[in-house]
């Protein structure tokens, strides 16, 4: 993928304002291409155009939403193979990951693809005689779709795809790492048939395009997924102009390990949950919290584990964790893991590595000895880098696993069917992971969290109709 890459505006590539280099954080030399970045002009450009789209996608049938979906989804899983590798050059997620997302963002296609045929409504009787009373949801509007870098084909995906099954137009404004993805899926989109301009695509600045969708009066509604402060701001920039809001945000994922966990599930679930799409995952495992009996062999296993993992350039075979997807990330990294060493953790792994190509690679980390009310234990890092929080018993793990401010997921590693339920049950999260790591979710249900990780209904699977839709009651005598 080489040449300038342009924003979609109406089912046309407008003319860059401005453009940007793509840089692969496996090998700095290596230019992805150049992406147009909009400006604020251009931004209201695409919300005009899928104004003026919405009232023929709002009024198009179930049969037509439905087969651009499908199409959509064929086309993507029939060049998985490309766009895996060109996700793997973008973000740096090993190619094998890479791949499985571009999967997931098909099959995600897919099942939107039934959702405009499904049943939606209801019709009851009314308390009064000769009323009757239906249940209807209708498009929301245009709809404008905020993303961030580290699911840079999977998120816009399970944005784009409700959208549009519920005869939403929308414009996806991807994160400024990442546009190549973006720019392929929406490409895809029109080859498969989108009405002009139903898809749009701005990519930008998000101070500068991500703020003009925020603050149009034309924009019905923002769905956006990102850190904390960002999504905060726009939740309440959104309340103020009156739009329909949804934000999924960061975490502090807690997995709590109980004495009587079989240790072999329990290593390798901490070690793909912390560690794999180098811990830049917002359901990432960063607490490890584990019980006394099982601390000092759990500790043990996962150190000499996590030090055997490959690191090295996505693109390469061998490699099981690629590098952090850029300089900022990879410095706040490695100032999480001095603040650690700073506040009395033993610090195992967390150097720079170096590599036959010059990129951002870091070994994991691993934290031991740390205390709840440490700055690793309650900020979010996003990076390879797992703390371990002993506790005396179940009580205090998960008293430790709930005492932050985030709630997306939470996980326990135990062999009772008992204690299972337990933490199934009192674990303040949106998703609950037994014997599984804390990241790893199916496309087909509700993904979200509680407390300061979530605002608003959940994405993904039916529930997804939620936020996509409008509810409308009618009364017909
Ligand atoms: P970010 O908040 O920096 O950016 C997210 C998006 O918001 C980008 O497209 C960015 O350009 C845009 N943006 C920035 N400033 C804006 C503004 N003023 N107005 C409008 N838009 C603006 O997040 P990031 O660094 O791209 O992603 C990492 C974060 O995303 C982590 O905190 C992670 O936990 C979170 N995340 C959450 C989920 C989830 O579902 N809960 C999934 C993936 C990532």
């Amino acid at each position: 993928m080489t040449g300038i890459h342009f924003n979609w505006v109406g089912g046309c590539e407008i003319p860059a304002v401005d453009v940007a280099p793509n840089i692969n954080p496996s090998d700095l030399a290596d230019c992805v291409g150049e992406f147009a970045r909009a400006d604020a002009g251009q931004a209201h450009e695409a919300i005009a155009a899928a104004r003026a789209a919405f009232p023929g996608w709002s009024r198009s049938t179930p049969q037509q939403r439905a087969d651009l979906l499908d199409r959509a989804g064929t086309l993507i899983h029939e060049r998985r193979a490309q766009l895996g590798e060109l996700l793997a050059r973008e973000e740096g997620k090993p190619l094998n990951e890479a791949t499985g997302e571009v999967i997931r963002a098909a099959q995600i296609f897919k099942f939107f693809a039934g959702e405009p045929l499904r049943p939606g409504g209801e019709l009851m009787p009314s308390v009064r005689p000769g009323v009757d009373v239906e249940i209807s949801h209708e498009p929301v509007g245009v709809i404008g779709l905020i993303t961030p870098w580290n699911f840079p084909i999977a998120i816009p995906a399970w944005k784009i795809a409700p959208a549009l099954a519920f005869g939403n137009c929308c414009i996806l404004k991807p994160a400024d790492l990442t546009p190549g993805c973006a720019h392929a899926l929406v490409a895809i989109l029109q080859e498969a048939g989108a009405p002009a301009g139903v898809v749009n695509l701005v990519m930008g600045r998000g101070s500068v395009v991500g703020d003009a969708l925020v603050e149009s009066p034309d924009v019905d509604a923002i769905s956006f997924t990102g850190s904390v402060q960002t999504g905060r701001a726009i939740a309440a920039r959104c309340m103020q102009t009156g739009k329909r809001v949804q934000c999924e945000m960061g975490g502090k994922n807690p997995l709590v390990v109980l004495d009587d966990a079989d240790l072999d599930t329990a290593v390798s679930v901490a070690l793909n949950g912390a560690f794999f799409s180098t811990g830049q995952r917002c359901t990432a495992s960063s607490r490890l919290i584990v019980t006394e009996g099982v601390h000092d062999a759990f500790v043990d296993r996962l150190r000499r584990e996590m030090l055997t993992l490959r690191v090295g350039h996505a693109l390469d075979p061998d490699t099981q964790i690629g590098p952090v997807v850029d300089e900022r990330q990879l410095q706040q990294d490695l100032d999480y893991i001095a603040i650690g060493h700073a506040e009395g953790a033993e610090v195992i792994g967390g150097s720079r590595l170096d590599a036959p190509t010059a990129g951002f690679f870091l070994q994991p980390a691993l934290l031991v000895g740390t205390a709840p009310g440490m700055r690793v234990n309650r900020e979010e890092i996003f990076g390879p880098i797992a703390s371990v929080i002993r506790a005396a018993d179940d009580d205090e793990a998960l008293a430790i696993a709930n005492d932050v401010e985030f709630g997306l997921s939470a996980g326990v590693c135990t062999t009772s069917l008992a204690r299972a339920r337990r933490f199934k049950r009192d674990l303040e999260a949106g998703m609950v992971m037994v014997n599984l790591p804390t990241a790893g979710v199916d496309y087909h249900v509700p993904f979200g969290g509680r407390k300061g990780s979530s605002i608003g209904p959940r994405e993904q699977g039916g529930y997804a109709r939620q936020f996509y839709s409008i509810v409308k009651t009618s009364y017909v005598g």
